[in-house]
């Protein structure tokens, strides 16, 4: 993992599901904090615990930020507020109706969890009060403490979701824009990253997301700070590597209305696994490879399917 702790940016483990699997990322300019992407409502009592271990009081969080309101990412949004008096809440216009009023969101992800597991995943969400949102658009800047922070609109992974430019750094908080970055799929070798696209439900777009990367990388950032899982370098080769299978996705168009979702995520698992293979080169893949990515490759086969429906629809 990249340490850019120089720059005031530490990544804080949101235990989403398991160690190692979200990161909020914490940054620190003068007396004021920022969190992006603070993680689900049982994440906040360890976004106030590190805080805490670094002197940090819950006034000086001035802006709470979320690159999408996937749960993982923002589900703790409200809860955060509640205990952040002088924080505001940034994010995606398309997203900021549902942070207030977070109905919609709860019930989508009880169907899908049930009520036991959403309990369990994402605890109580709480809402966000309307007037301490605000609903950002491309190009928005925000500043810290006079660090100059740059929203851009970058759906493929969500309609709502955006990614931050940080001058000082030259990094992204990227979120899940650039894929999932897992500390274990690391090589021990090299400084560069594995990076998969993630295809989640219910709004994946493959042409949207290239031009979103693309549209990111135009910035020359140093690094790319990624929810699953924190700061690594923004290798050319990682996110070449990246699009390769976001289009190697895309390609799955013409064989969907056959391909059953068992044969869906195989094909799904094929085209990750390849490239990961590629990245290796000569060294030996984790033993628990498999077991590391069933759940991502599933939800992306979900996706992959509900997006194909969308084109298949349109013609
Ligand atoms: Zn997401």
């Amino acid at each position: 993992m990249a340490d850019v702790s120089r720059f005031g940016i530490e990544p804080i483990d949101t235990h989403y599901t398991r160690p190692g699997h979200a990161a909020a990322h914490l940054l620190m300019e003068g007396d004021q904090v920022a969190v992006v992407d603070c993680g689900t409502t049982l994440a906040v009592p360890l976004i106030v615990e590190a805080l805490t271990r670094r002197n940090l009081e819950l006034a000086q969080v001035s802006a709470i930020i979320a690159t999408h309101i996937h749960l993982d990412h923002a589900g703790g949004a409200g809860a955060l507020l509640a205990q952040c008096p002088h924080a505001t809440l940034y994010v995606h216009h398309v997203g900021a109706a549902h942070l207030i009023d977070p109905a919609k969101l709860s019930n989508a992800a009880t169907s899908i969890y049930g009520e036991e597991l959403f309990g369990n995943r994402y605890g109580v969400i709480v809402p966000a009060p309307a007037e301490r949102v605000v609903a950002v658009e491309d190009s928005f800047e925000l500043q810290l403490a006079g660090r100059v922070l740059r929203f851009y609109d970058t759906p493929g992974h969500a309609r709502h979701h955006c990614c931050i430019w940080d001058e000082k750094s030259r990094g992204v908080f990227a979120g899940d824009a650039f894929g999932i970055g897992y500390k274990e799929l690391r090589s021990t070798e090299k400084d560069e990253p594995f990076l998969f696209p993630t295809s989640s439900p219910a709004a994946f777009d493959p042409a949207a997301m290239e031009t979103s990367i693309m549209k990111m990388m135009e910035l020359a950032p140093d690094y790319l700070y990624i929810t699953h899982y924190g700061p690594v370098v923004a290798a050319p080769a990682a996110v070449a590597r990246l699009l390769d299978q976001v289009r190697g996705f895309a390609a799955l168009l013409p064989l969907l209305p056959e391909l059953s979702n068992d044969q869906l995520a195989a094909r799904v698992f094929a085209i990750i696994s390849e490239a990961y293979m590629d990245y290796l080169g000569n060294e030996a893949p984790p033993a628990e490879l498999g077991e590391l990515l069933t759940e991502d490759v599933d939800l992306n086969a979900q996706g992959i399917e509900i997006w194909g429906k969308r084109m298949w629809k349109n013609g």
